[in-house]
């Protein structure tokens, strides 16, 4: 992985102040809070229960310089699943030091098994247990992606896991450590980084009902959509390649509270609607709970259900 050096990183922080709403000014504090970081002041513990790794893959397939290599330059990630070369035995020892020594900013990855704790065994101990013991001693608790923030794919109807996101399992454990969610399946690493350094640089963001900081996910997307003229002229996509907006094939850009049409994804060339393809809401706190998920309301506009009588 490649260095950086301070005009890139400065790059870095200035485009990720101008996507996080701050001022110029607060560019030299962003700077300020990474080496604050580096120093080893603020370590970062990441855990990783239900989940598939996406929202890990997701921060590695970043930009140059990219947030991968903020936190493994920049950041004392102590502990990391898949880039962790540690394992075994050894890993244990980090993690279980780690929580000893508290004040640490806690990253989670995947939902909590919260009523079938044997489901997800981290070292022996069930996920559930390690959760509680880390968060108790960590600054705030960074829940990362949907899984983690609402419970997500596992928790979807059924759910013989009982898997549930960080916060509601916190509040259900009586820890009272401030929770951070930043959803999104899988999440965009800037809202990761850009929560991190904030917390370290300014305390908590402003958070909305669901935990979510207003920086980030305060505006509906629909809002902030390139094909929002379209909608406006009721000028209507009929197939998924087609110019117009996506609203007909199943859009929920209406009630999904997230800034992916001005972040882009993939080193910021892309997003699901400028790419084609309707929302799914996936940063929604509904997001896969039902089978009825609006995921086929396309299928249902080609086939509507017979009605019966
Ligand atoms: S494509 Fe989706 S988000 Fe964009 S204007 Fe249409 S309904 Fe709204
Ligand atoms: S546009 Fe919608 S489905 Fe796509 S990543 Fe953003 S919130 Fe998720």
């Amino acid at each position: 992985m490649k260095s950086l050096n301070r005009r890139k990183f400065l790059q870095y922080c200035s485009s990720l102040a101008a996507v996080m709403g701050l001022e110029a000014t607060a560019i030299p504090s962003l700077y300020k809070a990474v080496a604050q970081m580096a120093k080893g002041r603020a370590p970062v513990l990441w855990l990783q229960g239900q989940s598939c790794s996406g929202c890990s893959v997701s921060l590695l397939n970043s930009i140059d310089p990219g947030p991968a290599q903020i936190l493994t330059n920049y950041l004392s990630l102590g502990f990391h699943s898949t880039l962790s070369a540690s394992s075994g035995h050894m890993s244990m020892e980090i993690i279980n030091s780690m929580i000893e020594e508290g004040g640490f900013l806690l990253v989670i990855e995947g939902s909590i098994p919260a009523r079938m704790p044997m489901a997800c065994v981290v070292g022996g101990e069930p996920f559930t247990d390690q959760v509680s013991r880390a968060a108790k001693k960590a600054k705030a608790v960074i829940a990362y992606g949907t899984c983690a923030s609402f419970g997500g794919i596992p928790a979807s109807e059924n759910n013989p896991t009982g898997a549930c996101g960080v916060a509601e399992y916190l509040k259900s454990a009586g820890i009272s450590t401030p929770v951070i969610s930043l959803p999104g399946c899988p999440a965009h690493p800037d809202w990761l980084v850009g929560s991190l350094l904030y917390t370290l640089r300014f305390g908590l963001p402003k958070l909305d009902e669901f935990n979510r900081p207003v920086m980030f996910f305060g505006k509906l997307l629909h809002d902030q959509c390139p094909r929002f003229a379209d909608y406006e002229r009721e000028k209507f996509a009929t197939t998924f390649s087609d110019e117009g907006c996506l609203f007909r094939l199943g859009c929920m850009g209406p009630n999904t509270h997230t800034d992916c049409t001005l972040r882009l994804w993939n080193t910021r060339t892309n997003s699901c609607i400028k790419a084609g393809a309707p929302c799914i809401g996936c940063t929604m706190p509904n997001f896969s709970a039902k089978a009825s998920f609006p995921f086929y309301r396309k299928r249902e506009l080609l086939n509507p259900p017979v009605k019966e009588g």
